[in-house]
């Protein structure tokens, strides 16, 4: 009987899963149109210094719009996208629309804007991707300090000297590394030590509601503290709430991103947010409240 039972549950599971991989048969085939039919978009959330408040960059974030479905997460897709190789396609327009908008804004004076674009670990260990990002520079003629590539640690842990090499490469060229996501690996940061990176992003698990988790506190307090020896530049991601904000301030984080100030926008928002000249004002009263 329990062999029955068994049989039972095994057909079960077998009819989710195969409803699963349907599922991702069916969003396959549609992403590999998705370019060609002009559904995706770059979106940017505004990176913002947290001494002056002022927007310095920002990170490109791909949107899909699907014709039936609506609006796909890249939490959905980007997994689907690096499975396929369809990342390489989809990655270059990335890199080519960002540095594109970008010199678009130059243009119009907001000429110290940076750009950060998510690389996935299919992308990097192309071959000759140093060879693709130099023609996009050339062609966008955006000069490489503008330019920021986001990597996380779990795509350079594998072939560490390769990785290295790559990175001092790409380095040469001018351009700026970040590690993404930090602390969500399973490497320390006296292990990526040895990697070139400019800047670190403390991902936004550790910053959720840090001001009432004191194990996040500590966490985030820690990486910041060898973030800085490391002499990294350091973003919070996720940032949300005043008291999340006030945190990172008054830990000497130098950078955020986070709802509490945008949410990635379109470009033509990302453009109309420069022209207000909105910056983050509410430094200033935590300023205040710190140093009394
Ligand atoms: P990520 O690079 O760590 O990007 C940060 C994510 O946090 C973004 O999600 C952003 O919208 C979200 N976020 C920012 N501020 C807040 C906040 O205050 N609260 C909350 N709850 N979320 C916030 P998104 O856009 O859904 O992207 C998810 C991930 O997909 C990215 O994580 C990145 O790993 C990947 N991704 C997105 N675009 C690309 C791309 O062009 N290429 C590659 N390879 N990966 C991409
Ligand atoms: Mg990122
Ligand atoms: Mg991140
Ligand atoms: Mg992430």
């Amino acid at each position: 009987q329990s062999k029955q039972q068994g049989g039972n549950q095994y057909q079960f599971y077998s009819a989710v899963l195969s409803i699963g991989s349907l599922d991702r048969v069916a969003l396959q085939t549609s992403l590999h149109y998705a370019l060609e039919r002009q559904e995706l978009q770059v979106y940017y959330q505004p990176k913002v210094n947290l001494t002056t408040g002022q927007i310095m960059g920002a990170e490109a974030l791909l949107r899909w719009y699907h014709p039936e479905r609506g609006i796909i997460s890249p939490g959905r897709f980007i997994p689907i996208a690096e499975e396929t190789g369809l990342i390489i396609p989809i990655g270059e327009w990335v890199l080519q629309t960002a540095c594109q908008q970008l010199k678009q804004l130059h243009n119009i004076g907001f000429y110290s804007l940076q750009i950060a674009v998510n690389i996935s670990a299919r992308q990097f260990t192309q071959v000759d991707f140093r060879q693709k990002l130099v023609k996009i520079l050339n062609t966008t003629n955006l000069h490489p300090q503008f330019l920021e590539l986001e990597l996380t640690e779990s795509m350079l842990v594998q072939n560490t000297e390769v990785a290295i090499r790559r990175l001092n490469a790409l380095k040469a060229l001018g351009l700026t590394i970040a590690i993404d996501d930090f602390g969500t690996g399973y490497s320390s940061l006296s292990y990526l030590q040895q990697f070139p990176f400019d800047i670190l992003k403390i991902d936004q698990c550790f910053i959720r509601n840090i001001s009432e988790n004191s194990h996040n506190a500590a966490i985030t307090k820690a990486i910041i503290e060898m973030a800085k020896k490391m002499e990294l530049k350091i973003i919070a991601e996720g940032v949300e709430t005043k008291e999340e904000l006030e945190f990172v301030c008054q830990n000497q984080c130098d950078m955020m991103q986070g709802y509490i100030f945008s949410q990635p926008l379109s470009a033509k928002e990302f453009k109309e947010l420069l022209i207000s000249g909105k910056s983050l004002m509410m430094l200033r009263s935590l300023k205040n409240q710190e140093s009394k």
